[in-house]
């Protein structure tokens, strides 16, 4: 089964795809679409019954599919929120594929996926907040509404994990929330329709007291109030919204308070942006994307609550009778303990939706070994530079309008053939 050890050539082939690597991200070649005619011929065979063996197929990896990759990677393309992954996330991405295929078990990988949550809740402001890691902000905001909807059905005597759901349920989210909101609605059997949009102003920011009317008219029909959704760093403008004050109505009508900081909760590194932070304690979940800002590759999402105990309640798997009695549960300091086999370790997979799952804290463990704290800060602040340094030449520019001043990274500006001023 596992191929590398037998034939031990892994330096060699993992060498190959490194030059191959390199040479693609020097950008000397055109896009993938202008050859897409050569290369799909190339590709678009039927199932081979006979395979070419590891070196021929590396070839063509190399040749073909990663000479043909995206342009999104590019240095000069600023116009995507994912971008591609620094080198530490490579490297470990690639270590934890053959060394840690799983995040559970007692590896050093898995010590890793908790030891990195914790300094991803540090660097970030949430010291007190433990976390899960997931695929994306899809998967990371639907952990969070999950652990939202346990909490709110708990609050009226219902299991709704065990049970089902059985009031209307509302989750209050602003114009400018990423459409992972009302996805997470639906698959958690909530309904897209039970999210609320709430209005913003002209900086696309949620206006409190809007809030404030839409919970009280809700809560004389009797529905049952899931989740405030706050941005912090929206995907259109990268706005944020007023997390203290929603924060505060939050806590005054007891209703789980939900941050999206996917892209903008790494913000917080810029001290200049501080007051715009102010409240995210106060938040019950908050999501964030190590693979937007902070350059992970692509799968890294976490989730951080300030109880893990409700994920647990809301995500739990039962039992499997396969193997029943070969593992620890989640006991670490068993005397039974004596080979990594031994314990899953912290049961993330009855945290979140997924059971088998590819090894992330190493990833995020990589870059900040790497550049540090210290590091990512100064990436940050030059990102959140560079997007002012644009809206000060867009403002100046004859052809270039302004849409709306950057908060953070982000620079909406449009293109006039004729110019404004
Ligand atoms: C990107 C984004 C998401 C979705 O995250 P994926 O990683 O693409 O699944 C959710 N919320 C916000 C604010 C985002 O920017």
């Amino acid at each position: 089964m596992y191929d590398h050890a037998e034939t031990g050539n892994l330096t060699q082939l993992l060498q190959n795809i490194g030059i191959g690597l390199d040479e693609y991200l020097k950008f000397e070649h055109e896009d993938a679409q202008t050859r897409v005619a050569q290369w799909q011929k190339q590709l678009d065979i039927p199932l081979p019954q006979k395979g070419i063996g590891i070196e021929a197929m590396t070839n063509e990896l190399v040749n073909h599919v990663i000479a043909n990759g995206s342009s999104q990677i590019n240095p000069g393309a600023s116009a995507y929120i994912t971008t591609g992954a620094v080198t530490a996330a490579t490297l470990a991405m690639t270590a934890s594929s053959v060394a840690s295929p799983q995040r559970y078990l007692l590896t050093a990988f898995n010590f890793l996926e908790e030891l990195s949550l914790e300094w991803l809740a540090e660097m970030l402001g949430i010291p007190n907040f433990k976390g899960v890691y997931s695929s994306g902000g899809s998967v990371a905001n639907l952990v969070a509404l999950g652990g939202a909807k346990q909490w709110a059905f708990e609050q009226i005597g219902h299991d709704a994990a065990a049970d089902g759901i059985n009031r209307q349920t509302c989750i209050y989210a602003s114009a400018e929330c990423h459409h992972t909101i009302q996805h997470s609605a639906g698959i958690l059997g909530l309904g897209r329709n039970s999210v609320q949009i709430i209005e913003c102003d002209a900086q696309g920011r949620m206006k409190p007291e809007m809030l404030e009317n839409a919970i009280l008219k809700n809560k004389e029909q009797g529905i049952l109030p899931i989740a405030i959704v706050a941005n912090l760093g929206t995907t259109n403008t990268g706005a944020i919204d007023p997390i203290m004050a929603l924060g505060k109505i939050a806590q005054k009508h007891k209703i789980w308070y939900h941050i999206d900081g996917a892209y903008g909760l790494p913000g917080i590194l810029d001290e200049r942006l501080n007051n715009l932070y102010k409240g995210i304690e106060l938040a019950d979940s908050i999501i964030v994307d190590p693979h937007k800002w902070l350059g992970a590759s692509v799968g890294v999402a976490a989730t951080f609550v300030k109880d893990r105990d409700i994920l647990l309640r809301a995500f739990t798997q039962e039992p499997a009778d396969y193997l029943e009695g070969s593992v620890e549960q989640d006991d670490q300091a068993s005397p039974k303990i004596e080979h990594s086999m031994d314990s899953f370790g912290i049961p993330y997979f009855d945290y979140g939706v997924e059971l088998s799952s590819p090894c992330r804290g190493v990833v995020v463990w990589a870059m900040l070994k790497e550049i540090g704290v210290d590091g990512m800060r100064a990436r940050i602040k030059r990102h959140n530079d560079m997007a002012s340094y644009i809206a000060n030449f867009a403002k100046n520019h004859p052809n270039l309008e302004l849409l709306q001043e950057p908060t953070l990274s982000i620079c909406c500006f449009r293109y006039s053939l004729t110019p404004l001023i």
